[in-house]
């Protein structure tokens, strides 16, 4: 914390901070400029001294380490992944994409929606049972009942259910019932609720108040991580600008600008960012294309007659088609990819057993790598051998393939750059051939020349 004393103080005041700063237990470090007193603050809580703004002689108090400890890159460098029944939300992870009825209505639209949501590759059930609703003449949500529910729909379709809580006293049955339970953007500064959650072991999804700066919500998140729970999730999900086009501001520069600054898994809320259907599928590929680490969205079998947030919820074919383009554009992983992986690691058993599988693979890579290149071979016996075996436009196409057709866990950009090395190795091969030839061929003339 650096202290800034104005032109005029006169030495008693500068003496003053000082003192204060030492009783403190801190350090004090005087600049003794021209024109005026600068004093640096060292200590392990340099935040009792925050009040030395208010005392004669200062003009100033910057702070220069973050406010938020738990929360802070500076703290823990390495980004916090967060597991929830299967699913992981953080670094390296996919995309995770919640989606779910604003509110639960009835058991029918929730079960019906789950079964759909799943099916088109959502990883968490979201459904509101305690609704913050702006007019208390509003639909404030079923309440325990529909934890009941989605407590159900999380047995009966194995999706990890999401649901926010408005009050402190509800914990125990978020517990018994959520898997994650979510803290609204009205409720990001009820501090006793964040505390309360903070006490919970089920990780916390965090909203952005509707107001709140960067700073205010790191700071929310402190609340719940140093309550002892370190599974906090942010979730940007927009802020109140001068902008009436838009429900809220989606602010996705936040997701960048969090990433300097906090470990914290990150997931991005277009249905609440934008208050419109038609924006929520262009702004969650935006989401994902920053790098959000999950999505959630509304989706409602019926919008138009849905009870809460009907115009932002997407219907079924509509989410159907926004999951098929993030599947296009790889953020999300395609449902043959998922079943063409699940028995290779499903069906292997310890560490040994797997290791002899990759080596039985690397085994037959080889051979088949080896067969590859006699085949390129063959293909330049048969050219001209002034004229290279490869064909430029064959590559091409090869590593085009490579770099859309990926089914598995490498990306194109690994994939890609395998088969470049496949390609390179080959056109040595070739190289070699055409070279043996043609020194077989100057031989005469070179045994003549009497080398
Ligand atoms: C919700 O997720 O339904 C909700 C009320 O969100 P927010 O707190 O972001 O308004
Ligand atoms: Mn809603």
């Amino acid at each position: 914390m650096i202290v800034v004393m104005r032109p005029t103080a006169t030495q008693e005041e500068v003496d003053g901070v000082r003192r204060i700063v030492e009783e403190h237990g801190l350090e004090a470090f005087l600049s003794v400029g021209e024109e005026r007193t600068v004093i640096g603050v060292v200590g392990s809580d340099v935040e009792r001294v925050s009040h030395l703004g208010t005392l004669p002689g200062v003009e100033q108090v910057i702070r220069i380490s973050s406010p938020y400890k738990l929360a802070s890159s500076q703290h823990q460098p390495e980004r916090t992944r967060v597991r929830v029944n299967g699913v992981e939300l953080g670094l390296g992870q996919e995309l995770v994409v919640m989606a779910g009825p604003c509110a639960v209505e009835s058991r029918d639209q929730l079960m019906e929606t789950a079964r759909t949501v799943k099916r088109e590759g959502a990883r968490v059930l979201r459904g509101g049972a305690f609704k913050p609703r702006t007019s208390p003449y509003s639909f404030q949500g079923l309440g325990l009942p529909a934890l009941e529910l989605l407590h159900e729909a999380h047995d009966t379709y194995g999706l990890p259910v999401i649901s926010e809580i408005v009050d402190s006293a509800d914990v125990p049955a978020f517990e018994e019932h959520v898997d994650i339970i979510q803290v609204g953007a009205r409720n990001m500064a009820n501090f006793v609720l964040l505390k309360a959650v903070g006490q919970s072991r089920r990780p916390v999804l965090l909203k952005r108040g509707l107001s709140a700066t960067i700073e205010e919500w790191l700071l929310a998140a402190e609340y719940v991580l140093s309550a002892g729970n370190p599974n906090v999730i942010l979730c940007e999900r927009g802020i109140r600008t001068f902008e009436t086009a838009t429900r809220n501001t989606l602010d996705l520069s936040a997701v960048p600008v969090l990433r300097t600054r906090t470990h914290l898994p990150i997931v991005v809320d277009p249905s609440h960012g934008t208050g419109h259907r038609a924006f929520v599928g262009p702004m969650a590929l935006a989401g994902a294309a920053v790098g959000a680490d999950g999505l959630i969205i509304e989706v409602h079998p019926d919008p138009a007659n849905a009870r809460s947030d009907g115009d932002q919820s997407l219907g079924f074919e509509d989410f159907g088609a926004l999951m098929d383009e993030l599947r296009r554009l790889q953020f999300v992983r395609s449902a043959d990819v998922e079943a063409a992986l699940a028995p290779a690691v499903a069906a292997t058993g310890g560490i040994e057993e797997v290791r002899d599988r990759i080596d039985d693979l690397d085994a037959r890579l080889a051979e088949m790598v080896q067969e590859r290149a006699a085949l390129a071979l063959e293909v330049q016996r048969r050219r001209d051998p002034d004229a290279h075996g490869h064909d430029v436009r064959r590559e091409r196409a090869l590593l085009e393939r490579a770099a859309s057709g990926t089914t598995g866990p490498m990306t194109p950009v690994e994939l890609t750059m395998i088969f470049d090395a496949l390609l390179r190795a080959s056109r040595s091969v070739q190289r070699r051939h055409t070279q043996s030839i043609s020194r077989t061929e100057d031989r005469p003339a070179a045994s003549g020349s009497g080398r």
